[in-house]
């Protein structure tokens, strides 16, 4: 066994694919120290800097001082604080929503969701750049599986042609593409769904916070909140917290409540994980200004690193990626950058496929434009050094 696996090692260093934990000392949102070195942080998913704000920080010490460090049980034992309820009905009412259910992690959330709402006699739809969480859902599932190319509706409607009309369908993607920050088209999706009588579940982890007026998501900015039957996202990412959740009508929170595993044999949530997140759905309605902030950074990056003759791919929001092909060059382009100040990571097989490594890019809107200027020229040398773009 232990010959084996140091061989399995031995292999990914020979590939560069080997992976290693880096020690954060120190985050206050635009600026991390990494290993020692201040850098400017272009990695993390803290979109609109909610991760170090006062009044989370506040309301997560004051859940804490009031309910303890711990949950002690279960939600269906005696871990469900009125903290969810409280957060649950905000949640609704945020979303416009029937109902509502917390989970303790997004990559828990898909795995269970799926795994539940799916089975052997069922047929799942899945694009094939969806995250890790919903394709292990999928493969516990033990449904019929099929992956169309990523965003194609024309691929993913001859599958559902081809399927049997008696089965049960399940069509899942993600609202944003974590690795390329393309944008799945909803409305299309939306068209086979009912076309072909399956159901749709969107999972908005990219886009919670950031799309539409009051930051429910993409599913509401393109108003088809109605439509979409299953709307998962998190409170990872834009909203600085930690969890996830899912909302829809009844008849579906009923059910996971009933049959999801991974919300019924889980701890429920730290009682500071849930006042932070009450805290952080008020303030995400409302603070519109870190939404605009976070497409006016987006929109110059991008455009400035196409200016430079970087290939960003498909990139048409905050994730922005220069996909650069090999594993040796990206990892080498990562390094130089964060010699330079600049905190990027290297994302390699299997995160997305081989021969398309890249450096994956994620904005924040507590960065300045003066920050965001003095990261590109940092860019624009590493790239002329790598050979990248032209001097
Ligand atoms: C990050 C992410 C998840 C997992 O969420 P966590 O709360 O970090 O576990 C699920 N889906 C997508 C698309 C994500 O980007």
């Amino acid at each position: 066994m232990k010959n084996h696996i140091q061989s399995v090692l031995h292999q990914l260093e020979q590939k560069t694919q080997k992976r290693m934990l880096k020690n954060v000392s120190s985050s206050d949102g635009a600026w991390i120290v990494m290993n020692g070195r201040k850098m400017l942080n272009l990695a993390s998913n803290n979109y609109l800097g909610l991760a170090n704000d006062e009044r989370l920080i506040k309301a997560g010490c004051q859940a804490m001082r009031t309910y303890g460090a711990g949950a002690t049980a279960s939600r269906l034992i005696v871990g469900n604080y009125e903290l969810y309820t409280r957060a649950e009905e905000a949640l609704k009412k945020w979303k416009k929503a029937e109902a509502a259910l917390i989970f303790n992690s997004g990559y828990t959330a898909n795995l269970g969701i799926i795994a539940s709402l799916i089975g052997r006699d069922d047929i799942v739809f899945s694009d094939w750049l969806n995250h890790a969480s919903i394709i292990d859902g999928i493969r516990l599932s033990k449904a019929e599986r099929y992956r169309y190319r990523h965003n194609d509706l024309d691929h993913l409607e001859s599958l559902l042609k081809q399927a049997s009309p008696h089965k049960r369908k399940l069509i899942v993607t993600d609202s944003i593409f974590s690795m390329d920050g393309d944008i799945a088209q909803l409305e299309g999706l939306v068209t086979l769904k009912k076309r072909y009588n399956a159901i749709l579940m969107v999972d908005e982890a990219h886009s919670s916070g950031i799309y539409g007026k009051r930051g429910e998501g993409l599913v509401h900015h393109f108003h088809l909140q109605d439509e979409v039957d299953i709307q998962m996202g998190t409170f990872s990412k834009a909203l600085g917290c930690f969890g996830a959740y899912v909302t829809g009508e009844q008849w579906l929170i009923d059910y996971l409540m009933n049959t999801m595993r991974s919300f019924i044999f889980t701890t429920a949530l730290p009682p500071a994980v849930l006042g932070a997140i009450e805290k952080s759905i008020e303030i995400v309605q409302q603070e519109h200004a870190r939404r605009q902030t976070l497409q006016v950074h987006s929109h110059y990056f991008r455009d400035e690193l196409q200016k430079l003759g970087f290939d960003i791919g498909k990139s048409t929001t905050h994730i922005v990626p220069i996909i650069i092909g090999s594993n040796e060059q990206t990892v080498q382009m990562s390094e130089r950058l964060q010699e330079h100040g600049i905190a990027a990571v290297a994302i390699r097989p299997p995160t997305v496929p081989e021969g398309t490594s890249r450096i994956r890019f994620s904005l924040s809107s507590s960065l300045t434009k003066e920050e965001l200027d003095w990261a590109l020229e940092r860019i624009a040398e590493v790239g002329r050094e790598m050979g990248l773009i032209a001097s």
